[in-house]
């Protein structure tokens, strides 16, 4: 039996843990839920699961969630401060860091300090902080499990291969919405349309990271700290199917990828069930219902955020850290309609321009810099 805590468990990843694990009520059991403000889901999660501890981390909707789950003697907190504390509980098996963006930093290092095996949804995490976390993690003798789809693949991959040097890997993307528009189409995008993904439904930010392939730039650099690459390793290819999850290649030129019908849920079961391969109810991909897998190089001129995620990927220092603050508050200012699609990649560019680089930063430096960014990218905003 695995005591899992969730962090974002009210959110597109969350929700699907729940249903993996409430698939295998023998394997799995919620020691800790977290989530934002969505009071009603996490109390009816709390009352379906019955966790130790739920904590949210938006402290308006305390009260509430205490009052519905304190008369059941769950532990009711508020604040990323308690997110923090709990993670390190001495009943905790595995973490599943399923909070969006840079809010999933500090509590993936409290899980790992207190040697906890991290099941690693929240990429924004190894893109800010991605040498630090890998170090500690070895130090600390704690598995990271991809749960990302086409890192999920490629650690598949290599299972049994460890003796055999990568040459390279290929991260399959779906394109997203605008596959194939002109600048022009781009000009005039409206967050309704970006937020209609093709292949995947996810949470709102990933879904708009989708649409300008910045998610794809954020995988590049998860992926070149949770296997080790330098940046001219890591490839990019457009397979509007999303089949392939991604590919790896070894020295003898021989490839492998994994496949299946997109769904979170496998990867999700994977990094849960490690080294197991647990039975799922999942629909099977079957051949003849694809007679096109096709593949295409992304068009990376005009999705310009791909090219910076690249960029910094190979610079290193903070600058993946200014990438990713600068396009978390540009992303929200688009889903607020502050600013357009195609200014989203402005905002970065020009952060990275302004904050200062360092070619090694320390974990406070780097906190220093997603606060700098993020004031320099709402300057630029307004
Ligand atoms: P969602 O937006 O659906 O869910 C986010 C979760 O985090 C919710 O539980 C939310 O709580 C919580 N949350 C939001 N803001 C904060 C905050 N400031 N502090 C603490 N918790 C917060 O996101 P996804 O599930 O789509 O994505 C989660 C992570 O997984 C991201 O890093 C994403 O890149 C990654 N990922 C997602 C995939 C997917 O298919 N969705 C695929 C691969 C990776 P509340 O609901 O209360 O707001
Ligand atoms: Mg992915």
């Amino acid at each position: 039996m695995k005591n899992i805590a969730i962090l974002g468990s009210t959110g597109s990843i969350g929700t699907q843990a729940l249903e993996v694990i409430e698939a295998h009520p023998q394997l799995f059991q919620i020691e800790l839920l977290t989530c934002h403000k969505n009071s009603t889901l996490i109390v009816a999660q709390a009352k379906k699961f019955n966790p130790n501890v739920v904590i949210v981390t938006d402290e308006s909707i305390y009260k509430e969630v205490f009052d519905a789950l304190d008369p059941l003697h769950i532990k009711v907190y508020a604040g990323i401060a308690a997110v923090n504390n709990a993670v390190q509980m001495s009943t905790i098996d595995m973490v599943l860091t399923a909070l969006v963006g840079y809010a999933g930093l500090m509590p993936t290092i409290k899980a790992i300090e207190a040697k906890k095996s991290i099941a690693l949804a929240n990429k924004e995490t190894l893109v800010v902080a991605g040498e630090i976390i890998m170090k500690l993690a070895e130090a600390s003798g704690v598995p990271i499990f991809p749960v990302d789809s086409e890192h999920s693949a490629i650690f598949q991959c290599l299972v049994g291969e460890h003796q055999n040097p990568l040459e390279k890997i290929i991260l399959t993307a779906s394109g997203g919405p605008f596959r194939g528009k002109d600048a022009a189409f781009l000009q005039n995008i409206k967050k309704e349309q970006a937020l209609k993904h093709p292949n995947w439904v996810m949470g709102a930010k990933i879904t708009i990271d989708s649409a300008t392939l910045m998610n794809k730039g954020l995988e590049v650099i998860e992926a070149k700290w949770l296997f080790g690459l330098r940046t001219e390793q890591i490839e990019v290819i457009v397979h509007p199917q999303s089949i392939v999850h991604s590919l790896v290649q070894f020295e003898d030129g021989s490839m492998k990828a994994q496949m299946g019908l997109p769904d979170m849920k496998l990867p999700i079961q994977y990094a849960l069930a490690y080294p197991k391969r647990i039975p799922s109810d999942f629909p099977r991909f079957n051949f003849t219902d694809y007679s096109n897998l096709t593949f295409e190089p992304p068009n990376i001129k005009l999705f310009r955020n791909l090219q910076l995620a690249y960029d910094v990927c190979s610079s290193g220092g903070n600058h993946p850290c200014i990438l990713n603050a600068a396009n978390e508050i540009a992303v929200e200012a688009f889903l607020n309609d502050r600013i357009k699609f195609l200014q989203i990649s402005e905002v970065i560019e020009n952060c990275l321009e302004k904050v200062s680089y360092l070619r090694a930063p320390n974990l406070e430096d780097l906190i220093n810099t997603d606060k700098e960014t993020r004031t320099k990218a709402n300057e630029l905003i307004h």
